[in-house]
């Protein structure tokens, strides 16, 4: 009996490693992997006489897996669960804007009038469709205060070389080619740096190490005499989640030196119907309508990143926008506007993203957004408040939507960044954003959003509470294990970046 409860038990795993389950927690293994791989899809009669034209049929098969339907639905629809999304928990991940996407937005978006345009439709069949993109320009214009609205970038990186590149242009036309240097603080988003560095312009740094914010006395040391200057790229309320208080300032300095200032709106989420972009000195700035205004991102959808520029700044921007005259609405070309700086993206951008974006506006209404932006603001406090006897705090003070802590008490127990990202993971959330910015050793950034309960910010304040009393109390070590529960464990990041395995079989 007990040979036959070896071999049984020995079967039983072997069960679970190709494609069975362990409390509903399926392995899945790769579709050529599964055992009986050789079962075809379909069945069809062989074909008689058949001559290939092509010699494929002659070299015989070519290892594809032969599985059922049933089968390949399973193997995908298993993938999909080890897929953590916003619609399964918490996903405080800071800068991300990982809110709640009401369902009524993919209703509108699903309505066959809209679902069905085709892109080469002549415009007079889609002015619904065109309407719909020439409301929500209007309604952004309104919210930043900045007149010109392009939609057609087709992320918030796309929508920053846009708003860059309609300086750039802007400068071109005006004869400023000695204004070369973009000034953008040392916190800021990767994708800053980057697009300015894309566009050709060189970069000097803000440095912002001390309060966590850009200073009048810093802007002035880094802007010189100005000459040279063509604009600063800026986020505020800032990476660390702090609002710039002295922009005001800062925005008039650069203006005086011939400057533009870009805003980066990735966090327009935490001022949206409380202050516009506009009234503290911005010229361009994108708007990351898969942030701010709730449409599905990251495996979910494609982003989208309008930008919005001056009423100087728009004869530079990108075609086509929607426009409106006797006629009704459509698409302005080239020869309409010869000062643009021509196409960014085919067509007219995401265009399923600007119905739901719309949507998700129009039904908040101008109170519902204000309180939007007040609830992220509360949220990301109520954890700060409830962690900040625990967790270090970089910056002192309230912040905007996300808030900043370190594991600086931590670290040295165990409990640094990484085991507490990786510990919120085998107690079923997603990690926050970790080690960005980079200004702040060992950072954790949490970003709640309005859309998130009492109850789950409860949960997680309770985990993350939990986590510090472990390493306060010598058991950091078994931090460093976790997780434990999960189809796979922690994985070597490092030898995966420098060694990968690219091919199935070696
Ligand atoms: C998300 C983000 C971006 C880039 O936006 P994408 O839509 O991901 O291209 C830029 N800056 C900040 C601060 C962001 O959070």
């Amino acid at each position: 009996m007990s040979a036959e409860r070896k071999i049984l038990g020995e079967m039983m795993e072997k069960t679970i490693l190709n494609g069975g389950t362990r409390g509903l927690n399926y392995e899945e293994n790769l579709l050529w992997e599964k055992e009986h791989s050789d079962h075809p899809g379909v069945d069809l009669p062989p074909v008689k006489d058949f001559k290939s034209r092509t010699g494929l049929a002659e070299r015989g098969t070519i290892g594809l897996p032969q599985c059922s339907e049933p089968q390949v639905v399973r193997h995908f629809v298993r993938l999909s669960t080890w897929n953590y999304s916003i619609d399964s928990g918490f996903f405080p991940l800071g800068s991300c804007t990982m809110k709640h996407n009401p369902r009524l937005n993919e209703r509108m978006a699903r309505l066959p009038g809209f679902a069905h345009v085709h892109p080469m439709q002549p415009q007079g069949t889609v002015q619904g469709a065109l309407r719909v993109m020439y409301e929500l320009q209007n309604i952004l214009s309104e919210l930043t205060g900045l007149p010109g609205v392009c939609l057609t970038p087709a992320a918030g990186a796309h929508g920053e070389l846009a708003g860059l590149m309609t300086i750039r242009r802007a400068h071109e036309l005006k004869g400023n080619t000695h204004k070369t240097v973009i000034l953008t603080p040392d916190s800021s988003h990767g994708t800053n740096p980057a697009t300015a560095a894309m566009c050709g312009f060189t970069l000097r740094v803000i440095p912002t190490r001390d309060t966590g914010r850009m200073t009048v006395a810093a802007f002035r040391e880094a802007l010189g005499d100005g000459k040279d200057v063509a604009g600063m790229m800026v986020t505020n309320p800032n990476t660390c989640g702090l609002f710039e208080r002295e922009i005001i300032e800062i925005a008039d300095l650069l203006h005086k030196a011939g400057g533009y200032f870009y805003c980066d709106g990735a966090n327009f989420n935490a001022l949206v119907g409380s202050i516009r972009p506009a009234d503290f000195g911005v010229d361009v700035m994108h708007i990351n309508l898969h942030k701010t205004f709730s449409t599905p991102h990251g495996g979910g959808g494609p982003g989208s990143g309008p930008i919005c520029v001056t009423k100087e700044l728009a004869p530079y921007m990108p075609v086509p926008v929607v426009v409106k005259d006797a006629d009704g609405f459509h698409l302005e070309t080239e020869e309409e506007r010869p000062t643009t700086l021509g196409r960014m993206k085919g067509f007219q951008g995401q265009f399923g993203m600007h119905v739901r974006a719309l949507s998700y506006i129009l039904s908040h209404g101008a109170d519902g957004l204000k309180q939007v932006s007040e609830d992220a603001v509360l949220n990301a406090n109520y954890i700060l408040s409830q962690l900040k006897d625990i967790y270090h705090v970089p910056f002192e003070g309230p912040c905007m939507h996300e808030c900043l802590l370190t594991d600086k008490n931590q670290k040295d127990a165990g409990g640094s960044t990484i085991d507490v990202a990786k510990t919120l993971v085998e107690y079923g959330f997603h990690p926050m954003t970790v080690y960005f910015p980079l200004v702040v050793q060992g950072a954790m950034l949490i970003e709640p959003t309005e859309t998130e309960s009492k109850d789950s910010l409860d949960r997680f304040i309770a985990v993350m509470r939990w986590i510090a009393a472990e390493s306060a109390a010598g058991r950091g070590a078994a931090l460093h294990e976790n997780p434990v529960s999960t189809p796979r464990r922690r994985l070597d990041e490092v030898k995966a970046a420098r060694e990968p395995r690219l091919r199935w079989k070696a």
